[in-house]
């Protein structure tokens, strides 16, 4: 569960002078002739001084009294309204500018936009920048940033487009705004990423890429839309990059899976000639890219990089560690840190909920669960996941079911499909395939590809034809591009040695251009992580390591070990089936294991799907034979083998 963070919480720091300006110049155009005559008695520094202390009720009572408020004295109240008012402080205030005629001032619109931003009243903010005629550029962005800011990106965006067609000025503060609109959490459409492309255009076009913080936007906007190498361009285009730059870039690859490149990207920034050092921001984008690879060497550097910098204090630093040591393998690194924090958030509490459950204890999953709710934290739907994601691990099928069912009555928490699929999860492994599909039936959502793609997982493992084939006509509908329905399916297939069946489904397969995603494993030796997909990529070592696992291979057999050919989804003779999982990724990496490290220490694998049962037993053999333990992390949990045996009891 990743503690959620957003680059977008680090705006560009704002340029005092040019709001500094921005009130001289409206001083100039706009405030009343009136505010010239002499002050019988002048209370602006006293109503001033009493809003910078927060005393914002006497220094409104006040403001009713003083016949000629200044803009500075405005200025200062809205600020203090923001940060201490009410509504009806704001309302107040609102109508005391009106009758003072300051309503009309750009530089004190902006203000009371920001304001209304701030309490999330984006009616109101609309109301205000209707009002005033004078409209500056700093009025246009303070709405554009509003809209953005309360994730209202298709708004944003038909502003900025009338902004264009009024013949208005941008300036370098209005795309980071008009772009973080497209980056909204809320908005995810296509269509938005192709307006963040047009406005890129205009980026281009009116020499604005060259700005720190409007290129920065265009990263995150990139990344945002999966857009790697367009992220990446425009970085490498840069003329100079701030931590924020180098920061947006890193989360950039390891949001987009592609942890490799973000921590080749840290390193440069940390051993360049950059004068920007890492934040909090970019540590935890750096411990998801470790969490990623299960790089605990690396992760471990990093986690002393933390402490030497002090970040340790800030939550969600923490919150990443933990997940970073329990998706490592070190499920007790992750609880020690977990249990030293004096401060924990429902992210930390979730952390620990799925660590537990990944690791394959359901009890302590839901033990943490329960100490949660003791400890006053209302649970998340994240959390709900992360526990009934731990029962289904290991088949707590009637805790589940109670968690589930108490989740709207006793913690107001309506169950998503998530959550469904979790139940279906649960159930479907535990065999109660009808139950399963009962629970789909019954959905009061319309089930979408998440739960037909549990309840199709729960068919492979018991071997279910005809719930499969039911679960894969809604899941070719829903989701016609995902390869992993029809491998799923055809694996289905060919348990029954239904072959005609498994070619048809290949054929589907091979007709939308579709390829099964291949098989990959890495494994991390000396703070190095190395990869393997199959025997014939260029490796120096890839003919020892074959020749390894022929030879144990061989020593198994007399010790009873099967192949387990039918996970080979192909019609061939018994040698070739044996010559093929011989070549599964996870194989060659435990042998690689084997040869380069030392004689007791702990195996560390991780492989980017689920664990064939070949390779299972395989690792079971290995573990006793060479007296070592292996830590496997598959798509979905860990299997830790040791002395033959695996903690998931064969039940994954
Ligand atoms: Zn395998
Ligand atoms: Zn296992």
């Amino acid at each position: 569960m990743w503690a959620t963070f957003q680059l977008s919480s680090l705006p560009p720091k704002p340029n005092t002078r040019r709001f500094s300006n921005a009130s001289q110049q409206s001083k100039q155009l706009c405030l009343p002739s009136s505010s010239l005559k002499p002050l019988s008695k002048n209370t602006n520094p006293q109503i001033q001084s009493l809003s910078k202390q927060g005393h914002l009720k006497q220094a409104l009572y006040l403001l009713s009294h003083e016949p000629n408020p200044t803009q500075l004295t405005y200025e200062l109240l809205i600020l203090a309204c923001s940060r201490c008012g009410s509504h009806s402080d704001a309302a107040t205030l609102r109508r005391h500018l009106i009758d003072d005629g300051l309503d009309q001032d750009p530089f004190l619109a902006t203000k009371l936009i920001n304001m209304y931003s701030h309490f999330g009243s984006l009616e109101d903010a609309r109301r205000v920048f209707d009002e005033t005629r004078e409209k500056t550029i700093f009025v246009w962005n303070a709405l554009v940033r509003a809209l953005a800011l309360a994730g209202r990106g298709e708004e944003a965006m038909a502003l900025y487009k009338e902004m264009s067609r009024a013949g208005v000025a941008f300036d370098r503060f209005t795309f980071p705004h008009v772009l973080k609109a497209c980056v909204a959490p809320s908005s995810g459409s296509i269509s938005l990423l192709m307006e963040g492309m047009g406005i890129h255009g205009h980026i281009l076009r009116r020499g604005f890429e060259s700005q720190v913080h409007v290129a920065t936007t265009l990263v995150d906007l990139y990344a945002k839309f999966g857009c790697v190498s367009y992220a990446r361009c425009v970085f490498d285009r840069m003329p100079q990059r701030n931590v924020v730059s180098w920061s947006a870039m890193i989360a950039c690859y390891a949001k987009n899976n592609r942890p490799y490149e973000a921590l080749e990207l840290f390193h440069e920034m940390m051993t360049g000639n950059h004068d920007s050092d890492p934040t909090s921001v970019t540590m935890v984008s750096v411990l998801q890219a470790c969490s990623a690879l299960a790089a605990l060497g690396q992760g471990k550097v990093i986690h002393a990089y933390i402490l030497r910098r002090g970040l340790d204090s800030i939550i969600s630093v923490t919150n990443a560690l933990i997940t970073m040591y329990v998706k490592c393998g070190s499920l007790e690194l992750g609880r020690c840190i977990f249990y030293q924090m004096s401060e924990r958030d429902v992210v930390s509490w979730n952390s620990m909920i799925s660590g537990y459950g990944i690791h394959g204890f359901g009890r302590e999953a839901i033990h943490v669960f329960e100490k949660m709710i003791d400890a006053n934290i209302s649970p998340s739907p994240v959390t709900f996941v992360s526990v009934l994601g731990a029962c289904s691990h290991v088949g707590l099928v009637e805790e589940g079911k109670k968690l589930f069912e108490s989740m709207l009555p006793k913690y107001s928490t309506v169950p998503h499909a998530e959550h469904y699929s979790c139940m279906v999860d649960l159930l479907g492994r535990a065999g109660q395939l009808d139950e399963a599909a009962k629970i789909v039936e019954m959905m009061r959502i319309e089930p979408g590809p998440t739960v037909w793609g549990s309840l199709l997982g729960a068919c492979r493992i018991h071997g279910n034809i005809k719930l499969a084939e039911r679960a894969c006509q809604r899941l070719f509908e829903l989701e016609p591009m995902n390869a992993g329905n029809y491998v799923l399916l055809a694996d289905i297939y060919a348990g029954a040695k239904m072959w005609d069946d498994v070619s048809r489904v290949r054929k589907l397969l091979e007709a939308q251009g579709l390829r099964k995603v291949p098989g990959c494993s890495w494994i991390e030796v000396k703070k190095k992580v190395h990869s393997f997909v199959s025997v014939d990529e260029p490796n120096p070592q890839m003919e020892q390591l074959h020749a390894l696992l022929v030879q144990l291979s061989t020593e198994m057999k007399d010790k009873g070990y099967v192949p387990e050919t039918k996970v080979v989804l192909y019609d061939l003779d018994m040698n070739e089936k044996e010559q093929i999982l011989l070549g599964h990724s996870e194989k060659l990496a435990v042998a690689f294991g084997l040869i380069n490290t030392n004689h007791g220490e702990t195996i560390r694998i991780m492989k980017n799907l689920r664990l064939c049962e070949d390779c299972h037993s395989v690792t079971k053999f290995i573990s006793k034979f060479a007296n070592r333990e292996i830590l496997v992390r598959d798509v979905n949990r860990f299997h830790h083998f040791r002395d033959g045996m695996c903690s998931c009891a064969d039940y994954w």
